[in-house]
């Protein structure tokens, strides 16, 4: 895969380098002089071609128990070429409220979410964070909870992580926002964002496994209702909502996992990368297996 000059210029601000396959006649490609290092440990590497042909990952939808750890980055592997699955349906858990929010459409689940209190974060909130995007996404991105800007202006992913999060959409050609002025929506290109949790816990601690329990049939409702053909799961509370995983990003991640027939990738939060920006390598693969996801996707 070949970059454009616009997706080099976003790599190469999110501090990814790229390095390009040799050419037919065994050269390395020219690289333009800011991306042309060789790789090294933490390099990036392009799409491999390869990926379309080589074998399933055996139980993409569990992780064996006594997996060893992976320090070292395992190279993604690619997703089994699978007929599209049937609509996601999801048996709402037991509760009367859970299983209302198990039938809701796009209006309704917005307003219950809205005027939500079953848990003590609807005190301390100032807005509610439903989500963003297109709402029949090909791609879904979870997240964790609001921080202080979203809970300011009730979007997810508004602060320095979610800068991080939109310039790595946008390397694959992915953006929250529909195409250019006048460009009809396109749920191929438009992600959908929501978090686990709609309400900011205060001073952004983490969110509780209570908070996770009660605030999981609103994520569960809303992936349904876009019905995406991936889901990138980001951080360890995405996965706690969606795999019911403890495991550690770096066990989980570069495998193609499964949400109720739906392909879902793990990848670290864009705050960690913030934190830990030699992980970015990691989490471009993570995105690049994404993107073989919906390229193999039945359409
Ligand atoms: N982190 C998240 O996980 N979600 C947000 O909306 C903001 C920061």
């Amino acid at each position: 895969m070949r970059w454009s000059e616009h997706q080099q210029a976003l790599l190469h601000e999110m501090g990814l380098r790229l390095w390009w396959p040799a050419g037919p006649n065994g050269a390395a490609t020219a690289a333009p002089a800011a991306l042309s290092e060789p790789p090294a440990a933490a390099a990036v590497p392009a799409r491999p071609p390869a990926l379309a042909a080589a074998p399933p990952p055996a139980r993409p939808d569990t992780v064996p128990a006594d997996a060893p750890p992976t320090p070292a980055a395992p190279r993604p592997q690619p997703p089994a070429a699978a007929p599209r699955p049937a609509p996601i349906t999801v048996a709402a858990p037991a509760g009367a409220a859970a299983s209302a929010v198990a039938a809701m459409d796009w209006p309704a689940l917005r307003d219950a979410v809205a005027a939500c209190q079953a848990c003590a974060l609807g005190q301390t909130r100032r807005h509610t964070v439903f989500g963003v995007g297109h709402v029949q996404a090909h791609c879904m991105v979870v997240g964790e909870a609001p921080g202080e800007q979203e809970d300011q202006r009730g979007e997810p992913f508004v602060g320095p992580a979610g800068q991080l999060l939109d310039r790595m959409l946008a390397a694959l050609g992915l953006s929250r926002e529909a195409g250019g002025a006048g460009a009809a929506a396109d749920p191929a290109r438009q992600v959908f964002i929501a978090n686990t949790l709609k309400c900011r816990p205060p001073r952004n601690r983490n969110p509780s496994a209570e908070e996770l329990a009660t605030c999981q049939p609103f994520l569960e409702r809303q992936v349904a209702l876009v019905q995406p053909r991936v889901i990138l799961a980001m951080g360890r509370f995405a996965v706690q909502s969606l795999l019911g995983s403890d495991e550690p990003i770096g066990r989980l991640r570069g495998r193609v996992h499964h949400w109720h027939g739906v392909p879902l990738v793990v990848t670290y939060h864009p705050a960690y990368l913030l934190r830990q920006p030699a992980d970015k390598a990691r989490a471009w693969d993570d995105l690049c297996l994404a993107a073989t996801c919906l390229a193999q996707a039945p359409a």
